[in-house]
């Protein structure tokens, strides 16, 4: 039997334009993305809805900025993003909160994982998804309980640490299998041990990228992110991803792109080329 695919967009957001492109100038990027009066790019954070209907799993892959967020931090980050709102989209696609078996966090930064919490009726943190599994690295889980200054404003321990207090954490060491037809691989440029997911069906593969390849734009080998804790590590990976997925024909979620949920690679003379596209319904 197939897997089901649904692509959802569980938050929209903004996030400074500069800080997305790091050493591209501007006069290059703002043609791309125009940004806002304040220097800021709309930006979506997409997450990974994943039937595996002969077992019966449901695997989520990661949860946007959930709705943790006070009037300021809405304001600041031009969040839309509702505490319920994956919930309620998960619900359209006739799936309870309950029935996700397998949440699966690329990374620990507060644009991904926001979601993976919510407050219950008597106001405690708890996660969204009470029965799932929550699989993360572990050396990155231990790098967001002790993240360095340069990248301590990406963690927020109020969408984290009740994980832990809840006991839903699988720590994984390493690249693997986690479903079936279902790996994760690490790659360490963007942050510590951040696990691409990657799912091989049996009409094709899909990957995640996610801060891998946030955008179309961030195609180009100097095009990654101020973010990213080692770029020449970000340059190799996607370069290693894009030959790939160029060559078995991959398709590759866009987590952050904010009007193409999904693209194909193809080789351009030293160059890849993206095309945006739509994520199969099934695989
Ligand atoms: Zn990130």
């Amino acid at each position: 039997m197939p897997v089901r695919l649904d692509v959802i967009v569980a938050s929209r957001f903004a996030l400074d334009g500069g800080a997305m492109f790091g050493v591209v100038p501007r006069p290059l990027w703002e043609r791309r993305h125009p940004p806002d009066s304040a220097g800021r790019i709309r930006l979506a954070s997409r997450a990974l809805l994943m039937r595996f209907e002969e077992t019966g799993r449901i695997a989520v892959i990661d949860a946007g900025l959930g709705g943790l967020w006070d009037a300021r931090e809405k304001e600041r980050l031009g969040i839309e993003s509702e505490e319920d709102g994956l919930v309620r989209t998960l619900g359209a696609l006739g799936v309870n909160p309950e029935d996700v078996t397998d949440a699966v966090i690329t990374h620990l930064h507060f644009d991904h994982a926001g979601g993976w919490v919510r407050r219950d009726s008597a106001g405690r943190l708890r996660p969204v998804f009470p029965r799932a599994i929550h699989h993360v690295q572990r050396e990155h889980w231990e790098w967001a309980m002790r993240p360095a200054a340069r990248d301590r404003a990406s963690f927020l321990a109020r969408s984290i640490l009740p994980l832990e207090e809840a006991g839903v954490l699988k720590l994984a060491d390493g690249s693997g299998e986690i479903l079936p037809g279902l790996e994760v691989r690490v790659s360490k440029g963007h942050t510590l041990a951040m696990q691409v997911p990657v799912f091989r069906g049996r009409s094709g593969t899909v990957a995640f990228p996610s801060d891998l390849l946030p955008t179309t734009a961030h195609a180009g080998e100097a095009w990654g992110m101020a973010y990213d804790l080692r770029p020449l590590d970000v340059a190799a990976e996607k370069a290693a991803l894009f030959a790939t997925a160029s060559q078995e024909g991959w398709i590759l979620v866009l987590e952050h792109d904010p009007s193409h949920e999904a693209c194909t690679v193809a080789v351009s003379g030293e160059w890849f080329a993206l095309s945006p596209c739509a994520c199969p319904a099934e695989l």
